[in-house]
């Protein structure tokens, strides 16, 4: 399997080299110069993990069997998700189910991509003939951070170094990563915001010097982008993987089409969807979810991307996003054109918007978008548990309102599947709210507070946070971010 960059279609890599990369060097995200097939037929009796075995070994054709057995085995099958498994579904009426995509040890979907390719990684290093360790350095606004850790977290020949706002990252976040166990684990507050963060871990990817001094060091630098290859794949997974369940289940018939309703940010995750459909999934429409930050909704309706718009925070955080990058894939896969994609971006970088013209009505074919502002999403957290007495997190109310306003217009009644993408217990705060509930200051009185209110059992890796010893203090200024990686490393 080869892959090419969306921006230069004759820069061809193996899947190893991709997984390395990270990014293109012309800027670009890689693909599959062709989607292979997968038949849903050849998944119902498997576990979670030999689906993702399969689905992997498609696209990862210069990896062995054992390699992606131990893989899958490491990320899917060994209690890194608690006992309801990886992707779950759970039944709201006769047509919707939500798939919860929270299950693992950080409580959001990103553990799905995170438990793999941390195991992807070495492995590709080594077929590199690159036996150096892997220092994998994240800026973190709270989430990917403590996601990447418990994906890093022992992998033999790497370690992981994150970077969070000191003073800009909720409590139950703070704790989740200062108590992170892990000998090769490292997590540094930062005397800055965010922004700082990124731009510090930017400056040392791009200095040549430091570079020399951690090779001297026998160390290569990686990062936990959301833009490799290696955490876009295994999110296809779950799409074949509920598909499957539903067959298995006898809610569907195979060959059914199913709709799925994405709560969306980078649109990593829904172009996952559309690589499920292009390997042979029946999917009808991929729904994508926006909040008030709707500039992928203008996208959908007239074709331009517009990024210069108000940034507003909400209280769906995840999804606060103005550039989704992965749109850049499905401009590719549409058009096949890299010299039009290139063109575009160049655009959305100079100028912050582009359109795409005539194309357009093949670019979005298949999808359909709309948004939820910060009031509807609290009326649809205390919709759903007054009707169905399911509590959700405020991403997955953003894609259950937008499913709504879709079956309102146009009246489709196909079975649908919403991704859950956050337990709600990691967002109490907003959920309390929405129940109409007298919010403690403390976040496990939150916790005990919904769990009386919900009778949703509070997850296991919260509850160990409770007394937790905090493992990891380490303060640094802004501009001393590389002397802070050296004292570790040395
Ligand atoms: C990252 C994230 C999203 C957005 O996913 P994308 O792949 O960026 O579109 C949605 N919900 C939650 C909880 C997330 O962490």
């Amino acid at each position: 399997m080869r892959f090419c960059s969306t921006r230069d279609k004759n820069n061809l890599k193996s899947a190893h080299e991709v997984i390395l990369e990270g990014i293109a060097p012309d800027g670009g995200l890689y693909v599959p110069c062709s989607v292979p097939a997968v038949d849903v037929r050849d998944m119902l009796a498997l576990t979670y993990a030999q689906r993702a075995k399969l689905v992997f070994s498609k696209f990862l054709d210069d990896y062995t069997e054992e390699e992606l057995e131990s893989v899958v085995d490491g990320a899917y099958a060994n209690g890194r998700f608690d006992e309801e498994g990886v992707a779950p579904l759970a039944q709201l009426n006769d047509s919707l189910f939500v798939m919860e995509l929270f299950h693992g040890p950080t409580l959001a979907f990103k553990d799905v991509a995170l438990q793999a390719m941390p195991r992807l990684l070495p492995l590709a290093a080594k077929k590199s003939g690159n036996e150096t360790e892997v220092l994998i350095l994240v800026a973190t606004s709270g989430d990917t951070g403590k996601a990447a850790l418990e994906g890093f977290r022992d992998v033999p020949g790497t370690r992981i170094i994150v970077f969070y706002p000191a003073h800009g990252v909720s409590r139950a976040q703070y704790l989740q990563m200062a108590t992170q166990q892990g000998e090769n684990t490292h997590v540094v507050a930062v005397e800055g915001n965010f922004d700082d963060c990124q731009r510090g871990v930017k400056v040392l990817f791009g200095d040549r010097g430091f570079e020399k001094e951690m090779d001297a060091l026998g160390i290569s630098l990686s990062s936990a982008n959301s833009i490799n290859w290696a955490r876009l794949m295994p999110q296809i997974v779950y799409y074949f993987s509920s598909y499957a369940d539903l067959v298995n289940e006898e809610k569907i018939e195979l060959g059914d089409e199913v709709n799925f309703i994405v709560p969306t940010g980078n649109f990593g995750d829904i172009l996952a969807g559309e690589f499920a459909r292009l390997m042979g999934l029946p999917i009808g429409k991929l729904i994508c979810a926006s909040n008030s930050n709707d500039v992928l909704v203008d996208f959908f309706r007239n074709g331009t991307y517009d990024s210069r718009r108000t940034f507003y925070k909400t209280v769906s955080p995840s999804m606060d996003i103005l550039v989704s990058s992965n749109l850049e894939r499905l401009l590719f896969l549409r058009s096949g054109d890299d010299q039009w994609v290139k063109n575009l971006m160049d655009a959305l970088s100079n100028d912050g918007v582009y359109d795409c013209g005539e194309i357009f009505e093949k670019i979005r074919e298949g999808f359909w978008c709309d948004k939820c502002d910060e009031e509807q999403t609290i009326r649809t957290i205390a919709d759903v548990f007054d009707t169905c007495g399911y509590v959700m997190d405020p991403h997955t109310a953003v894609g259950m309102h937008v499913y709504q306003n879709y079956l309102k217009e146009t009246g489709d009644h196909t079975v649908s599947v919403l991704l859950s993408t956050a337990s709600p217990y990691k967002f109490t705060d907003a959920v309390l709210r929405a129940l109409g509930k007298d919010v403690p200051e403390d976040t496990f009185e939150q916790a005990d507070l919904l769990f009386e209110v919900s009778g949703m059992a509070i997850p296991e890796p919260l509850t160990q946070l409770r007394g937790a010893e905090i493992l990891h203090k380490t303060v640094c200024e802004k501009q001393d971010m590389g002397d802070a990686v050296k004292a570790i490393v040395d």
